[in-house]
């Protein structure tokens, strides 16, 4: 493999990205955003604005993108899957659970994490109470596509796999989608305070107290970003943002 190496990187750049999935209307129409180093982002939009796609490209999941999406001065085309998925780590809409073990579930099934790194990882992911009432059995099988698990635990179990490995950047889609409002809260706290790690998350339900903690919220529309700022920049403006939180999304 001949790809390069990931150099030291200050931010992803994405400069006059668009993409569709068939020939006819791209779904991002030339969009142009930086997401710094160490910064917390989050992506506000009706359904169908191109949130999810966004995040995949950035996750190398979708090529055949035109424009630039840069980390630091890589092109993300041109870089090295294996080390860049030592750097970056998403949680998905889709939950992946293995007919395997709770710590196996964690860990991926790799030897390098001890019992205390998958149990803090886990209850940084909101597991404190499930993991008191299996009695801190780490090694309790999940059944095939983790069926002994709610939907809402198998949310938190993939999202403790991404905490665990600590990674540079976290891509975040609507990963607390199924919990109840005061996990999805706690658990988005944690994710907005980890120092040094990039995160942009796609977010359906804004809990007020985690707008007022990132960086800076983009507001999406049909494959463009029409809006960005803080929460109450956004919100003061009366615009789209405001209009999306007094209609359709809810503000907790
Ligand atoms: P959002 O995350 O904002 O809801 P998406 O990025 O999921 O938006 O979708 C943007 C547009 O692309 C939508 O019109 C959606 O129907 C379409 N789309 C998403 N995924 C696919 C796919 N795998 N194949 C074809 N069209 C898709």
């Amino acid at each position: 493999n001949d790809k390069s190496k990931i150099d030291e990187w200050d931010k992803i750049t994405i400069k006059g990205l668009s993409f569709s999935y068939s020939s006819d209307t791209p779904v991002i129409k030339n969009l142009n955003c930086e997401f710094e180093k160490g910064k917390k982002y989050v992506i506000v939009g009706k359904s169908g604005s191109g949130k999810s796609t966004l995040l995949k490209i950035i996750a190398k999941m979708y090529m055949g993108y035109t424009g630039e999406c840069l980390i630091g001065n890589n092109e993300l085309s041109n870089i090295n899957e294996k080390d860049y998925y030592d750097i970056l780590s998403m949680v998905d809409q889709e939950t992946y659970i293995f007919d395997a073990t709770l710590k196996e579930n964690v860990t991926l099934f790799s030897k390098d994490f001890s019992n205390e790194d998958v149990i803090n990882a886990l209850t940084e992911a909101g597991m404190s109470e499930f993991l008191k009432k299996i009695d801190y059995n780490l090694l309790l099988p999940l059944g095939e596509q983790g069926n002994s698990l709610s939907g809402g635990e198998k949310q938190r179990v993939s999202i403790a796999r991404v905490f665990l490995r600590n990674p540079q950047i976290i891509l975040f889609d609507e990963g607390t989608s199924n919990l109840d409002n005061e996990t999805a809260g706690e658990v988005e706290e944690v994710l907005m305070n980890k120092d040094n790690c990039t995160v942009i998350a796609v977010m359906h339900r804004l809990n007020y107290h985690t707008m007022q903690m990132v960086d800076e919220i983009l507001v999406m529309d049909n494959g463009e970003i029409i809006e960005r700022g803080t929460y109450d920049e956004l919100y003061n403006r009366k615009g789209f943002f405001y209009t999306l939180t007094m209609e359709g999304e809810e503000v907790l």
